[in-house]
């Protein structure tokens, strides 16, 4: 008998959905409510290293992101004019018989967890947040926008980056911070020569191009952006293609085809680590929500996905509630914690190299290999 048989997940992102699934094939009930009013993410891609297929294949769904995605081993490194300095293969011992490195477009992997948790058996309302919420210890009573309540032993927050779950938990600090960085995203199709992932360093900013299929691939271009200004929506192309300025080869052939501005998708780079627990009374926060990251190790929504899984497990045992939250955050938050401090170091470098500061102790790409590495042990 599980410790809890009724659960709520607020928002149907990558982390929430996926705890959908993960929770009902325990046997436990589960309403989620997803404030936007449909399913739609934008349409570039996401990269998912061999622990994140570890994660989803303990649900039976990392197979098909692979059926459906890029499978790529590692990533080929180039300077600024193509010139191939090292390959840089990625692991696969956190799930052997997958492959090392899976790119697939985030509409695609949204459709996969999204039928999964219908097909679980969780009611799924759109266009719903929560109202009001009362812990009184031995349930949860929570108000829906849409004038409907509800009764649950137990509340998952996995309403992302600005997480208004964590808000009511635990207040408005810690707050997102800016990084410094922001990264720019263009779809193109993939040439034959783009194998592995691939990753040019310019003299001021970085460029990856990450398959998503054996036909797609999307851009990924990192840039410093001081001050975190706010980028004109009709000018996003023309913005993009400068600062691609300076790159020959490959990506200058690909620079000239950024021309439609409603297709960059512009991200500053934000990150947010709350203080353990990420739980208070009958309620937790998973996912982007406590533990946001910039995207350096590619390990956000692996993150997110990492503790759905885990924490359904987790609740579908019959020990007492606070022991299993316990074992959850023992289990989490170095880890999360791990992949943040990472990410921000390797993003730390990458501007002091950019603006000429000299750091003997720099070394980004050792870093990301040694921490992607890292995150194959399982947690
Ligand atoms: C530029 C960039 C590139 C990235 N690349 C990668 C990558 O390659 N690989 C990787 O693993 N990760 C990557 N990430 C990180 C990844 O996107 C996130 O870590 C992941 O989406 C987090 O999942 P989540 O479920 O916590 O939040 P989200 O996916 O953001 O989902 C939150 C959901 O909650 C909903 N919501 C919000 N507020 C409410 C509310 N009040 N009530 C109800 N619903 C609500 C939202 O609409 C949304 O659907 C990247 C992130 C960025 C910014």
């Amino acid at each position: 008998m599980a410790a809890v048989s009724k659960i709520l997940v607020v928002g149907g992102g990558v982390g929430g959905l996926t705890a959908a699934t993960a929770l009902r094939q325990q046997g436990i009930a589960v309403d989620l409510v997803e404030i936007n009013p449909d399913h739609s993410v934008y349409g570039v891609g996401i990269i998912q290293p061999n622990n994140t297929l570890r994660a989803l294949d303990r649900i039976g769904l990392a197979d098909q992101c692979v059926a459906l995605g890029g499978a790529f081993p590692g990533w080929r490194i180039f300077d600024a004019h193509g010139g191939h300095i090292m390959d840089a293969p990625n692991h696969n011992d956190a799930s052997p018989r997958h492959p090392p490195v899976n790119g697939i477009t985030r509409p695609l992997l949204q459709r996969v967890l999204l039928d999964a948790a219908r097909a679980s058996g969780a009611d799924i309302r759109t266009g719903v947040g929560v109202a009001r919420m009362a812990d009184d210890g031995d349930g949860v009573d929570v108000g829906f926008t849409d004038g409907r309540a509800g009764r649950y032993d137990f509340v998952i927050g996995s309403d992302g980056l600005y997480s208004e779950i964590r808000t009511r938990l635990f207040g408005s600090s810690p707050a997102p911070q800016f990084s410094g960085q922001a990264v720019w995203r263009y779809n193109f199709p993939r040439p034959a020569e783009v194998e592995w992932g691939h990753v040019y360093y310019g003299a001021r900013t970085k460029v990856g191009l990450v398959p998503m299929s054996p036909e797609l691939m999307y851009m990924f271009l990192v840039t410093h952006e001081p001050g975190n200004p706010r980028m004109p929506r009709e000018q996003l192309a023309a913005l993009m293609r400068d600062r691609l300025d300076g790159y020959t080869g490959l990506v200058a052939g690909l620079r000239d085809m950024v021309t439609d501005a409603d297709a960059v998708v512009y991200k500053p780079m934000e990150h947010l680590l709350l203080p353990a627990p990420w739980h208070k009374g009958r309620a937790i926060v998973i996912g982007d929500g406590a533990h946001a990251t910039t995207p350096h190790l590619a390990q956000g929504a692996a993150m997110a996905i990492e503790d759905a899984v885990l924490l359904g497990e987790l609740l579908g045992s019959d020990r007492p509630l606070p022991d299993l939250l316990d074992e959850f955050m023992a289990r989490r938050f170095d880890r999360a914690k791990f992949v943040i401090d990472s990410s921000t170091q390797i993003a730390d470098w990458e501007m002091e190299q950019w603006a000429g500061i000299e750091n003997p102790a720099a070394r980004p790409g050792q870093l990301l290999g040694e921490a992607t590495h890292a995150l194959m042990a399982d947690y």
